[in-house]
């Protein structure tokens, strides 16, 4: 079974504890206009460009004029001689696929490089996208000894299948209001509620995180939703397994859209001053435990 790979390389303590060899699989069943990661959105991936590389030389087929790419013309080019027979710098496909046997020999070679707790974490995209496939992979890590996190968005129904072959979890949940989610994401919450309220009651170490978006999710009001959610949802759980952690939106991937020839609709903007904080007092009201990585 081969999986689909937009970006690999090593972080340290941000999606999981120690130093972690990240791997961010291709495909999400989500449009959030804010995404840092738009070149992994299309599970098939998408072409991307350089706008200083980007000349007519790049594309025999003439779709490349002014250092613009015409993508209505990609779209009936199945075979994409740019990628698979031209060597060029100014276009390139987002993904490359990798058998799970080819990872598996990268993940045992970088194993001295897991300290202080390190090891593997599957992000996306969405990796449930890939399910299967990423079953079997966190599977094998696992008989391999190899410490393993992911962090989804809690869409998928048979996301509690994977509970027994991670160590540590990070879900996204972005709004507690079905509707919003809805019209911002493009689908629902129904899944990533439920599989929030199965995962904190089953798995013993959970990480929640809420990116604060402008004029989404970032109001008084909605401090006091999630604080509901959380209090409904983690109520049969430890509350020593789960914590929640605020993000602060940024515009990171304003470049990236432009690459994938999209526009970013997201208004200029941040996190008001002082938001962060607000929401953790709420939520410490509440108790329901809050950190920062
Ligand atoms: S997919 Fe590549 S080769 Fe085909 S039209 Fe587009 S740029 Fe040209
Ligand atoms: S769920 Fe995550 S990866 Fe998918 S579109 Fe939203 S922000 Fe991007």
């Amino acid at each position: 079974m081969d999986i689909r790979i937009f970006q690999k390389g090593f972080n340290y303590a941000q999606d999981g504890t120690g130093n972690r060899l990240v791997m961010h699989l291709q495909g999400c069943n989500m449009h959030c206009p804010w995404c840092s990661n738009p070149e992994g959105m299309p599970l098939n991936g998408v072409l991307l460009t350089e706008k200083e590389w980007l000349d007519e030389s790049c594309c025999p087929k003439g779709a490349v004029k002014d250092g613009v790419l015409d993508r209505g013309i990609c779209a009936s080019c199945p075979e994409k001689p740019c990628i698979n027979r031209y060597r060029q710098k100014g276009i390139r496909l987002s993904c490359q696929e990798y058998s799970i046997e080819e990872l598996l020999q990268e993940c045992e070679a970088a194993k001295p490089l897991f300290f202080e707790g390190g090891g593997v974490t599957l992000t996306g995209g969405e990796i449930s996208v890939q399910f299967e496939a990423v079953k079997e992979l966190l599977q094998r890590l696992g008989a391999c000894g190899i410490h393993r996190a992911i962090e989804c968005n809690g869409s998928h129904p048979q996301m509690e299948a994977l509970i027994p072959h991670v160590e540590q979890w990070i879900m996204d949940v972005k709004h507690y209001d079905e509707e919003k989610h809805k019209a911002w994401t493009g689908a629902s919450n129904q899944w990533t509620l439920r599989n929030l309220e199965r995962v904190t009651q089953a798995h013993p170490d959970v990480l929640i995180r809420v990116p604060l978006i402008p004029g989404f999710n970032d109001s008084r009001e909605d401090a006091d939703g999630f604080a509901r959610l959380f209090r409904e949802k983690i109520r049969g759980s430890s509350t020593s397994n789960t914590k929640v952690e605020f993000l602060l939106y940024h515009e990171y991937g304003r470049g990236k859209w432009a690459q994938c020839g999209r526009a970013y609709e997201m208004g200029p903007g941040r996190t008001a001053p002082g938001t962060r904080e607000y929401f953790e007092e709420k939520m410490a009201e509440w108790g329901i435990p809050c950190i920062r990585t």
